[in-house]
């Protein structure tokens, strides 16, 4: 289940006991304990659903953080903001469900006034993220500016379309080969709104100009397997540079999403047919070499 969805359904809280009304949703629980404060009395069952809420919001920010940290950009600030609410949220209703039975009320006012800022707080992060991520407009990656120029005057980048659907099988832990590093590190900045996509141009020919040489190069070597292979993933590769370069042609940062993403898994499929040959000698060596040149650090 999605985060927004997870968030706008009513939850169903099991093991409640009738008839204290089970609230149905995070706002409703805050309700329930405005309502304390104000009576001056607990039902015994709302330190069970604080405790609940608890540990049912620890699970869907588990779920959700599994995908979400390994996105990039805005979205990636997005959650960790997100993320920090959630922890908040989690704590807060951890400590009222212990609290709640020493009826110490100026601190159990102060801690309901912080869960509905709380509360609030969330429902706006969501939404947020759910408006960046199923937009299609262009726009600033940095700051959000949508206006009708086809440049942030704040951030000096061009606007572009957001992802909306993030690559989260590649993830940035892994050593990269100083030309896919450059291309990465350039990615980032422009997903950050940090640089303008034009930053990217270059290394992106350079890239492809490299994946060439090796593609000659295994010419010669046809009637090995790894050289086959090896070609087939730097065609995949290729592609991926095609798929990025899109971008300068509809604005839409989809494109370098997804055109990384090949990139990524045509190399880290390249080094898993390195990795299971034997360099051996002769001819294997030599288009195990180049296969390998490209995706090591060797290749300078
Ligand atoms: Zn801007």
């Amino acid at each position: 289940m999605s985060l927004i969805d997870s968030l706008k359904q009513n939850y169903q809280v099991v093991g409640a006991t009738a008839p204290y009304p089970t609230p149905q949703n995070l706002r409703e629980l805050r309700g329930l304990l405005r309502q304390a404060c104000l009576n001056r009395s607990v039902h015994q069952d709302l330190p069970y659903y604080c405790n609940w809420y608890s540990e049912y919001l620890t699970k869907v920010h588990n779920d959700e953080n599994r995908s979400m940290s390994k996105t990039r950009g805005k979205a990636r600030r997005m959650w960790a903001e997100q993320s920090l609410v959630y922890q908040d949220l989690i704590q807060l209703l951890s400590e009222l469900s212990t609290e709640l039975p020493g009826r110490d009320w100026g601190r159990l006012e102060e801690a309901t006034d912080s869960l509905f800022e709380l509360v609030d707080e969330l429902l706006e992060a969501v939404q947020e993220m759910q408006d960046w991520t199923v937009s299609e407009e262009p726009r600033c990656l940095k700051c959000g500016w949508n206006g009708a120029t086809g440049h942030c005057p704040h951030c000096q980048v061009q606007v572009l379309k957001p992802v909306r659907t993030f690559a989260t099988q590649v993830n940035s832990y892994v050593t990269l080969a100083p030309h896919q590093s450059v291309v990465f590190t350039n990615l980032l900045s422009v997903l950050e709104g940090e640089r303008d996509v034009s930053v990217l141009k270059a290394p992106l020919q350079k890239l492809a100009s490299v994946y060439q040489d090796s593609l000659r190069e295994l010419e010669s070597a046809q009637h090995l397997e790894i050289a086959r292979t090896g070609q087939e993933n730097i065609y995949d590769a290729l592609a991926g540079v095609s798929q990025m370069l899109r971008v300068f042609e509809d604005s839409d940062a989809q494109h370098l999403e997804d055109g990384w993403s090949m990139i990524f898994q045509a190399d880290r499929a390249n080094l898993a047919a390195v990795e299971e040959v034997n360099s051996g000698a002769g001819a294997v060596a030599a288009a195990y070499e180049i296969i390998r040149d490209q995706i090591s650090l060797s290749n300078e």
